[in-house]
């Protein structure tokens, strides 16, 4: 063979050897993910826009929220660490939670084993309301017996701190104000689950508004004022109260209970009423109820008569969704 050829073949046998060990090390998870998301600015991304009803297109309750680089994951709905990660990360700075339905902090204990795979070295930094500790507390201790055996196993390379957490409880205030970034936490609606609270980001001049669980509620459209961007939770009623009366015959438990589901969530109309009182700029759809196909034609049905109450621009939100605040 050829000087030439022989040194070609052996630099392109270097690389498929090089491109298998990166596939198999991708396989194996252990290569850093990279986020397309700025260090600069404020950013949404959604990690789940679903709901118990399980639906493979959409992971449960989760939004992470970026703020000059900051990372805040507004719940932790079970789907949402695997999001969390196909979005570029492994781990966050914040965890906040609104209220405690499964379906928002379901996936707490694998966001602290990511933080123990990624070579986190402190405790998770949770804030939330009223409760946090309790429920923080207990999911801490039922990951202990992994952390045992991972402590045993990996040695130094996994921290005793990693999947532990640091929590504050807050009363709806100001919870965060540091490096220009300023957190606001706002009681909404959402009983019997008491407190169930909100979040508005306000970063260098623009905002960002999360709604939480709530049916249409007054401190939030207090709060929302003048928003850039409301990530708000939806149902549409029209499509549920269709399905009612069949249902109410076929299994009158599933119908009570749909009843009792649409009391304490907001509809699509009622989010349009919401953000037109709020003056907000852009209205982003999640919890969608029902958890429709993240396709055109269904999301088009679920926002049906929305713009003729609100004329800004709505967008039902899809997993991985990331908006920039402009
Ligand atoms: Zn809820
Ligand atoms: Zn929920």
């Amino acid at each position: 063979m050829p000087a030439v050829r022989h040194a070609c073949f052996f630099l392109g046998t270097v690389l498929a050897l090089s491109m298998a060990n990166i596939a198999h090390s991708q396989a194996l998870n252990v290569v850093a993910p990279s986020s397309k998301i700025p260090d600069t600015g404020l950013h949404a991304v959604l990690l789940g826009t679903g709901i118990p009803i399980p639906n493979p297109a959409r992971a449960n309750a989760s939004t992470l929220i970026v703020a000059g680089g900051k990372t805040f994951m507004v719940d932790t709905g079970p789907g949402s660490q695997e999001r969390l990660d196909e979005n570029g990360y492994r781990q966050v700075d914040y965890v906040l939670f609104t209220h405690f339905h499964l379906d928002h902090y379901g996936d707490l204990d694998r966001v602290l084993f990511g933080r123990g795979a990624a070579g986190a070295e402190r405790p998770q930094p949770v804030l939330g309301p009223k409760g946090t500790k309790d429920v923080v507390g207990k999911v801490v201790e039922s990951v202990a017996i992994d952390e045992k055996y991972r402590l045993e196993h990996h040695g130094d390379h996994w921290s005793n701190q990693a999947m532990h957490a640091t929590v504050q409880e807050f009363e709806p205030g100001v919870i965060f104000d540091e490096d220009g970034l300023k957190i606001t936490m706002f009681n909404v609606n959402h009983k019997p689950v008491v407190p169930a609270v909100g979040y508005r980001f306000d970063y260098e001049g623009k905002s960002i508004v999360v709604s939480g669980d709530t049916k249409k509620s007054d401190s939030l459209i207090a709060a929302a004022q003048d928003c850039d961007l409301l990530i708000h939770e939806a149902m549409n009623a029209t499509l549920l109260n269709a399905a009612l009366p069949g249902l109410k015959r076929r299994n009158p438990r599933g119908a009570a209970m749909l009843e009792d589901l649409m009391s304490h969530h907001t509809s699509a109309q009622e989010v349009a009423e919401i953000a037109k009182a709020a003056n907000v700029k852009k209205v982003v759809l999640t919890h969608l109820v029902p958890s429709i196909p993240p396709q055109d034609a269904p999301e088009t049905m679920f926002v049906r008569g929305m713009s003729k109450i609100y004329s800004g621009p709505i967008i039902v939100g899809r997993d991985g969704m990331a908006f920039t605040v402009e």
